[in-house]
């Protein structure tokens, strides 16, 4: 009875999905239509003159594109604790944090129960695709999932990462069971106050549920690999844990003592079986099948600043596919991952037209039509046009503005996209990088997708000496003369001066782009600079943006760190022992 429920829901959700997408445009009219009418009292609303107009049309002549540090004044006084309507009808009770990592600092944003609703809309459609390719049932989750430190703002909201305000809502849970990929691990962990001790915990958990757990998966994709590199370091203690029943005494707080002695027993069977199975591995390679032999597929954001991390996570998954996850924003949710079977680099994601109302600044064009209609040529003082969601052209690249049940309108998400194609009349979209995230010193233009470009170049040069680059990130040194790049590797073991030279030439030779080149021919731009760190540089990053809030589910490494991104460029270069420059031209 349950499972023909589940189905039966399944289905419905697939419906519902297929429905709204074939009537786009319209189901983006009423979505704006409802959000400026629960907001239409909310200050910002009121000073732009819309008189309860709510078309398209009105909106975009009265309501400006903004950024964040537009809105930062209006989202500061509801963090101080204002009464009145500021940006929303209803007062906001939540403020999530972004992760931050690529600005160096967690910004303010708000959450309400709308901005949960659709969380989980996103949650429940990707999954309900998802189920036709890979059924689990009644299955067990091994989720690596965190909480950040829950605080209060000096006006009394709650703040929290958006994971988390999502992980604590009750919501969540009930819709884990009905997608019967619960997590395997108790509450005290996942809220635990100590990341190392909770992924500890997790991977415990995993190990003591390993025939029930049927997906392995965490926010994003980068906690997967963390956990497993983890578990290559700490499986003799799991496996002492398991033989006796006792939890090691490096977890010391009590409510997760507590909760994990609930669960384990002594069992030196399994400790056995455990060893056994990691000794018969070659150099860890398919890994989480050998521990979780039931898993069906292992779920995650794995696109965009993600990508770097699959090679390492295909190697631990051996042949159980990767499925990446939906794509979203503390800001708010925008498409789901409808089509699991596509290879993970190629993945979409089907833009929801009911959970936000969204539009799109045309990135090439854009410029060079207005200089076109208005013959000028003055692009600085050009406003940017953005086009709406039905508006968009297959094969062209967008910067995303999103309209949200939370109280931000027309506000620029700072991510670009390529459309691919539609489903129905909603277009699907591919994460290309954060826009913001350039490497620039004259003419030349280096983006977050170029710089890792580059790097998976030079390190296959590493990888025949069975080497990897662990992370990465990038500066833009212009206290040279000429400036120019600098690339940071963390790799996993030795490598010798000559090939990481002949590395720091391929990093050179792979930025592809005219400006790069043409400044680096005639030294406008100097050799590139490759430094390598010392291992655990980028665990130090990490610890680094904890410090500020954040969390680990929602963590990125920061790819470039610019001069006011201080404290971890400061890491960074502390922790240099190697540098090379480049002789590639
Ligand atoms: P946060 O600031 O922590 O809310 O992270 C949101 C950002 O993560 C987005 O603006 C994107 O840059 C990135 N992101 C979220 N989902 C995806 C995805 N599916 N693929 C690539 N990047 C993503």
């Amino acid at each position: 009875m349950l499972e023909k429920m589940e189905i039966l829901h399944v289905e419905k959700v697939i419906e519902e999905f297929e429905t709204m997408t074939k009537d786009t445009e319209n189901v983006q009219r009423e979505t704006l239509k409802k959000i400026l009418e629960e907001n239409g009292s909310a200050e910002y609303l009121q000073n732009l003159g819309l008189n309860g107009r709510t078309d398209p049309q009105s909106f975009k002549a009265c309501v400006p594109v903004v950024t964040h540090q537009d809105l930062d004044p209006y989202i500061q006084r509801i963090v101080d604790g204002a009464s009145s309507p500021i940006l929303t009808g209803k007062p906001i009770t939540t403020i999530s944090l972004s992760s931050g990592t690529t600005q160096g600092r967690p910004k303010f944003v708000p959450f309400n129960d709308e901005l949960m609703e659709t969380t989980l809309q996103i949650f429940r459609t990707s999954y309900a695709f998802r189920n036709r390719e890979f059924p689990v049932k009644n299955g067990k989750a091994l989720q690596f999932i965190y909480s950040s430190k829950q605080s209060r703002t000096k006006g009394g909201l709650f703040a929290g990462t958006a994971t988390t305000n999502v992980f604590r809502n009750s919501q969540f849970k009930k819709a884990m069971k009905a997608m019967q990929s619960q997590c395997c691990s108790p509450d005290e962990v996942i809220f635990g106050p100590d990341f190392r001790q909770s992924l500890y915990c997790h991977l415990l958990c995993g190990l003591i549920f390993r025939e029930e757990i049927q997906l392995v998966s965490s926010t994003f994709a980068h906690s997967i690999v963390h956990a497993f590199r983890t578990l290559e370091q700490v499986w003799e203690e799991l496996c002492v844990d398991i033989r006796e029943g006792i939890l090691t005494s490096r977890i010391t707080f009590p409510s997760v003592r507590s909760a994990m002695a609930k669960l384990l027993k002594p069992n030196p069977e399994l400790a056995d079986l455990i060893r056994r199975k990691i000794s018969g591995l070659s150099n860890w390679y398919g890994l989480i099948p050998e521990l979780f032999p039931n898993v069906k597929y292992i779920y995650g954001i794995m696109t965009g600043s993600m990508e770097h991390y699959l090679k390492k996570l295909r190697h631990y998954a051996g042949d159980v596919p990767l499925i990446s996850a939906d794509y979203g924003s503390s800001e708010g949710w925008i498409g789901a991952n409808i089509n699991p079977n596509v290879p993970t680099e190629s993945t979409t994601y089907a833009v929801l037209p009911n959970i936000g109302y969204f539009e799109f600044i045309p990135l090439k064009e854009n410029v060079e039509e207005q200089v076109h209609d208005r013959g000028d040529a003055n692009i600085l003082s050009m406003e940017p046009k953005p086009v709406s969601l039905t508006e968009v052209k297959i094969g062209e690249e967008y910067e995303v503005i999103v309209t949200s049940f939370a109280g931000l309108y027309r506000y620029r998400l700072g991510d670009v996209v390529k459309v691919m194609g539609f489903h129905n009349s909603t277009p699907e979209l591919k994460f290309i990088c954060r826009r913001n995230l350039m490497l620039t010193v004259n003419i030349d233009k280096n983006t977050e997708k170029d710089l890792q470009q580059a790097v998976e170049e030079a390190a296959k040069l590493i990888a025949e000496e069975k080497q990897e680059v662990i992370d990465f990130s990038s500066h833009v040194d212009m206290w040279t003369d000429p400036g120019h790049y600098v690339i940071f590797w963390e790799i996993s073991g030795e490598v010798s001066d000559e090939v990481l030279k002949e590395c720091c030439n391929c990093l050179d030779r792979s930025f592809v782009d005219a400006g790069y080149v043409s400044s680096r021919k005639v030294n406008a731009i100097g050799p590139l600079e490759l430094r390598i760190l010392r291992r655990g540089t980028f665990q130090k990053v990490l610890d680094h943006y904890l410090g500020l809030g954040a969390a680990v589910s929602q963590f990125k490494t920061p790819r470039c760190v610019g001069p006011t991104n201080y404290k971890v460029l400061q890491i960074l270069c502390d922790n240099v022992f190697k540098t090379y420059f480049s002789t590639a031209f």
